[in-house]
């Protein structure tokens, strides 16, 4: 069974090496939303593939940071991402191109390591990142499946390169989220109490 959860966030980015002049030279900006899916073949203890409650922490957190955030390539020009880390205060370094595809891949990605550096404590350890759709515009979607994610065919996205502002950071309820993460110091989820046994 799947189910999904929507996300959205406001975002502006370069796209460098791409077709199109608009989107290569131009600083713009998109109303993204985000479809994430989860997948178990059982049911957790509230008989649910997975709470949506939990996705409020650390996952919630963390694609909010694309929110009103630059978002550019580490390998653009230098002079470039300096003026950005400079001018404004949000931004988002990344080791691959902020395409819709890319950056659907980078958001399976943490919200994969967020589900696995979770401590389930509901019986929802089956629950897993299916898939994430990445809406650009209102007719433009890219979608990342775990192949797409982890495979080697589209390239490696070390976690570890993504790099996060101070702005952004400080906007977290916890600003050592990233660093637990990338530790793996697992986020730990209340017991619930159960009123059926
Ligand atoms: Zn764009």
């Amino acid at each position: 069974m799947i189910i999904r959860k929507l996300f959205s966030f406001e975002a502006s980015h370069i796209v460098r090496n791409c077709s199109s002049e608009r989107c290569k030279y131009s600083l713009h900006g998109h109303s993204f939303k985000v479809e994430l899916f989860l997948e178990a073949s059982r049911l957790d203890a509230g008989q649910m593939v997975y709470d949506f409650g939990l996705l409020k922490g650390p996952l919630r957190d963390l694609f909010d940071s694309f929110d009103h955030a630059f978002l550019f390539w580490n390998r653009d020009q230098k002079e470039f991402q300096d003026s950005v880390k400079k001018f404004s205060r949000r931004w988002i370094s990344l080791p691959v191109s902020p395409t819709a595809e890319q950056l659907s891949r980078v958001l399976f990605l943490l919200a994969d390591a967020v589900l696995r550096n979770t401590r389930r404590v509901n019986g929802d350890g089956a629950a897993k990142v299916h898939s994430v759709i990445l809406h650009e515009t209102a007719t433009g979607y890219a979608r990342c499946f775990r192949k797409d994610a982890v495979g080697r065919s589209m390239g490696r996205i070390p976690l570890k390169s993504v790099v996060f502002s101070d702005g952004i950071k400080a906007d977290w309820p916890d600003p050592s989220t990233w660093d637990k993460l990338l530790a793996r110091r697992p986020f730990v989820s209340p017991v619930p109490e159960k009123q059926v046994s």
